[in-house]
């Protein structure tokens, strides 16, 4: 509903419509307007009129700058997280070494000390065959 700027009368239809992006001046937000093409059935004045002003929440390139910094964002942490699952499974391949390493240097000690054991062990039955035959 529109009023003809000549004689007041209320015309409810325009004739014709169409929508328009204009840019807030200062603001960067973007403006869509509707508008509506009239014709006064009392005068036959033509008129324009603005049926419908609807301001963009922040303009396309806004958004598109937000979405490029939130895959900024996004990209960093995949690659903190990359570099720290890297980090490790390096730390895990230096821990296995060394527990690879460990256990052959348990095994050698384990060896030695069975070797050793078993030599004791020779000379404790030469020793106890020593005091056998002394007792007879
Ligand atoms: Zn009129």
């Amino acid at each position: 509903m529109s009023a003809c700027p000549r004689c007041g009368t209320e015309v409810s239809n325009p004739n014709k419509t169409w929508s328009m992006i204009g840019r807030a001046n200062k603001t960067d937000k973007e403006i869509e307007l509707t508008l509506g093409f009239f014709m006064c059935p009392e005068c036959e004045k033509r008129f324009l009129s603005v049926l419908e002003k609807q301001i963009e929440k922040g303009t396309f390139k806004g958004v598109v700058e937000e979405i490029k910094g939130i895959e900024r964002g996004f990209t960093q942490t995949l690659d903190d997280l990359r570099e720290k699952l890297e980090k490790l499974k390096n730390e895990r391949a230096e821990l296995l070494e060394e527990i690879e390493e460990l256990k052959r240097t348990g095994e050698t000690k384990a060896s030695t000390l069975e070797e050793e054991i078993a030599s004791l062990r020779e000379e404790v039955d030469s020793l106890k065959e020593m005091l056998d035959d002394n007792d007879e």
